[in-house]
């Protein structure tokens, strides 16, 4: 198998995209569509300040080397959830650190939840009866949006690649979930002084292509998977996707490409069920809940 582009050994063949490329040029083209997509999608300007959420995952990283190699000014922030399963949130943090340690001119924040919080993401969600990834999720997006605000930052770039978002595309469509679909796209801006705006700038970028990125960067990654996602729907719809893309190449492309074109001609338009924000009055961050955010109700009814 060689690269298309000089001959070489190719690393990678990418049947939906016609194309074969070696150790060279496949980052470069990986940065490139990176490139391309926050430009295409407008996601935020070169003079940005941006925070990568980064689970010490094998996308976050990339997504953090592929913005400071495109000269983004990117810091990281880290959020230790406390799953002490094999050590898995010990275990993330430190590739995280390893990965910020040989990049001075970028910060790692870490935000330990056991330690500013008093309990575990798992044992809030035990204590207030509610399945973890759910009560993880809100944790997540309110110290991210938390860390951004603080820090003044731009922007919250995640790192959901073209798998994570065909997957949710599909979840969203077999259940016609009005209000995901209006919200799922590649950035989400600003709709309140307080709420940071998030873009998903790796949304073009296959699971694969993302992994052997990483690969040839020499990045080392957490390989385990947090031990609260298995037997997730999203890992069985993914494997659907897999068998579409396996019988024909580009379906993921074209299934998440097309619902963002047709998005933004307002296939959605009349949708929105976003009800207004309003500050919380405990901590001031924006909430569509009366008085107090989710977060705060949390801390509050379910003392240690
Ligand atoms: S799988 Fe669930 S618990 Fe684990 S990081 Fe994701 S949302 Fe959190
Ligand atoms: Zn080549
Ligand atoms: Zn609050």
């Amino acid at each position: 198998m060689r690269c298309q582009l000089c001959g070489e050994v190719a690393v990678i063949s990418m049947p939906q995209h016609r194309l074969k490329l070696c150790e060279e040029h496949f980052p470069a083209w990986v940065e490139r569509r990176v490139a391309r997509t926050i430009e295409s999608f407008r996601m935020f300007s070169p003079d940005d300040r941006l925070l990568v959420a980064v689970s010490g995952g094998k996308d976050s990283l990339a997504l953090w080397e592929i913005l400071l190699r495109l000269g983004y000014q990117a810091d990281g922030v880290y959020i230790h959830l406390g799953i002490d399963h094999e050590g898995y949130s010990d275990r993330s943090q430190s590739y995280a650190e390893a990965y910020a340690e040989t990049h001075p001119e970028a910060t790692l924040h870490v935000v330990n939840v056991r330690e500013r919080y008093g309990r575990s993401v798992p044992e809030l969600a035990l204590e207030g009866g509610r399945k973890t990834c759910s009560r993880c999720g809100m944790i997540k997006r309110y110290l991210m949006n938390r860390m951004a605000r603080e820090g003044d930052y731009a922007a919250i770039v995640t790192g959901h690649n073209l798998d994570d978002e065909a997957a949710q595309l599909l979840q969203n469509n077999l259940y016609w979930l009005r209000g995901y679909l209006q919200r799922q796209a590649p950035v989400l801006p600003q709709t309140h002084p307080g709420l940071a705006r998030k873009a998903k700038p790796l949304c073009l970028v296959a699971e694969r292509e993302s992994a052997a990125y990483t690969l040839v960067r020499g990045i080392e990654y957490i390989q385990q998977e947090c031990p609260h996602s298995v037997g997730a729907t999203s890992i069985f719809h993914k494997h659907i996707l897999n068998d579409l893309e396996r019988r024909s190449p580009g379906t993921k492309l074209q299934f998440y490409q097309g619902f963002i074109r047709a998005r933004e001609d307002g296939f959605l338009a009349g949708t929105d069920e976003t009800p207004p924000l309003e500050e919380c009055a405990q901590c001031g961050q924006p909430t569509s809940a009366n008085a107090l955010c989710a977060f705060c109700r949390m801390l509050e009814t379910e003392e240690p």
